[in-house]
């Protein structure tokens, strides 16, 4: 039902090239803010990263993938390259950069060797080449037999719209496609297709976030070890989860952070841009796990972070981790669900689950659960149902009459869903209550079936 056929994808372009050639400052210049790090130590970028790039009209999805270092595969570079091979598989196009000052080296031609030998359509991008200093190394850059290189310079932002003419043959037509499918406006009672789920675990250092992951993806995909910080950013990673219960396969799209980190230990840079990258999580995501580590219960953070999440009109879950060892189990649930509705006054009946990352126990219900509740942050009330309901609330508890004269509300329209938005146009609205407006709040809440999303309601006067 949901195949990418109706709901094609904006395409995704992956930058690959050895450490400190520019490929995060092409990844902050393609996505216009400043969110990789950028450091002069090789290696920096850990893993892969993702974000909404645009040049001239074009869009796409913009992979910043871990530098490249052909190593043993224990150590960390090692297992970098894996991931970036994993992340070639999914591409529809590679920026391969390379040096234009420093010139080619080793390291370039292996893995110039490496990508033809995948069917991924490869640009070539010679960065640092403003000024003179680069010219020799743009001419060099034909050897690696990927024809002519676009020259640019990543760091002065020159040569970027060249990048779209590499571009543009190989992934306009799926650019195009995607724009189009996302601006389609929906008629009356269609539900739009829904593609895989994004969905984001966010949550406090050592709450058990990448532990959480690679118990779904059953391999070891994300760097996992006792080195804090050690998955500095955000990553995205494609799977299908088998729905035992329905006895389907479902599409997931997993964005994790391990952002949000407030160690004393890693440097004010990294602090500041992992907010940054949560955010980003969040941005991304249709679907936000707010994952609390049952030993240490809710803290102020944690419901910052769940702000955060529904500010910005995510659908917002929380699973209670490490449920193996928690103790005194039903206080400690009954609990934090209680601090959850106090802190959280923008939804009701925020699903909680109690989960275990090392067992297992408790994710096929969360994943469900995820499903369900984007269903229900993308749905569209029918038209005549919303204000069927709208006159039963009017009727129920008639809007008050300050000074004698009554607030008229004449009708309701949602104006959008993910997350769902209504409009309530009336008259005299300036001197409606907002008592009155959490009442209808509340009722759209809880008799159409958006209980647990965040819900945008708009009062318009009615000319
Ligand atoms: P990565 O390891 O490939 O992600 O490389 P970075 O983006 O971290 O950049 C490595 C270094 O090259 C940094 O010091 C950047 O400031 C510098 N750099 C990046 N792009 C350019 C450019 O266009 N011109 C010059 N001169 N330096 C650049
Ligand atoms: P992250 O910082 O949120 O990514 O947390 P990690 O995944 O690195 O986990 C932090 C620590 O908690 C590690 O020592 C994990 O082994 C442990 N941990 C994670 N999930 C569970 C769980 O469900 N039960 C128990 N007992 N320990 C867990």
């Amino acid at each position: 039902m949901n195949s990418p056929k109706n709901n094609p994808a904006k395409p995704t372009v992956i930058i690959i090239g050895r450490p400190n050639v520019g490929k995060s400052t092409l990844f902050n210049r393609l996505v216009g803010k400043k969110l990789a790090l950028v450091d002069d130590q090789p290696g920096v970028t850990r893993d892969r990263r993702l974000g909404d790039a645009e040049i001239a009209g074009l869009q796409f999805t913009v992979v910043d993938t871990a530098g490249w270092e052909d190593e043993d595969e224990l150590t960390l570079p090692g297992r970098m390259r894996k991931q970036t091979e994993a992340s070639l598989e999914g591409a529809d196009a590679a920026m391969f950069v390379v040096d234009a000052r420093a010139g080619l080296t080793p390291l370039d031609n292996e893995i110039a060797r490496y990508l033809r030998e995948h069917d991924v359509p490869i640009v070539l991008v010679a960065n640092k080449a403003e000024g003179k200093s680069g010219e020799s190394g743009v001419l060099e850059a034909y050897s690696l037999g990927f024809g002519e290189p676009v020259a640019v310079s990543a760091e002065h932002g020159e040569g970027i719209a060249d990048l779209f003419g590499g571009l543009w043959p190989i992934i306009g037509e799926q650019a195009d496609a995607a724009e189009a499918a996302a601006n389609a406006p929906l008629e009356e009672g269609e539900e739009a297709p829904l593609g895989p789920l994004k969905l984001a675990i966010v949550g406090r250092p050592n709450a058990g976030k990448s532990t959480l992951i690679n118990r779904l993806l059953g391999e070891d995909r994300l760097l996992t070890g006792p080195e804090a910080g050690i998955t500095r950013d955000s990553i995205a990673i494609d799977w299908e989860w088998e729905d035992k219960r329905s006895g389907t396969t479902r599409e997931i799209r997993l964005i994790d952070t391990a952002g949000m980190r407030k160690k004393r230990n890693v440097t004010e840079k990294l602090e500041k841009l992992s907010v940054a990258d949560a955010r980003r999580a969040v941005d991304f995501a249709e679907v936000v796990v707010l994952l609390l580590d049952a030993t240490q219960g809710l803290e102020h953070q944690d419901l910052k972070i769940a702000a955060l999440a529904l500010e910005e009109g995510r659908a917002l879950m929380v699973a209670i981790n490490k449920w193996d060892i928690a103790e005194d189990a039903s206080s400690l649930f009954n609990g934090i669900k209680a601090a959850l509705y106090d802190g959280l006054a923008q939804v009701r009946g925020l699903p909680v689950f109690s989960v275990s990352a090392k067992t297992g126990k408790g994710l096929d219900t969360m994943l469900g659960a995820a499903f369900t509740l984007r269903d229900s942050w993308s749905k569209r009330v029918p038209t005549a149902a919303l204000n069927r309901w709208f006159d039963d609330a009017l009727a129920a508890n008639p809007p008050p009459a300050p000074g004698g004269r009554r607030i008229k509300l004449r009708y309701i329209t949602q104006a959008g869903t993910r997350p769902p938005r209504f409009v309530i146009f009336g008259s005299r609205l300036d001197d409606l209550p907002k008592s009155y407006e959490r009442y209808l709040i509340n009722g759209i809440r809880s008799k159409l079936g958006f209980d647990a999303v965040p819900v945008r309601v708009t009062l318009k006067s009615a000319k």
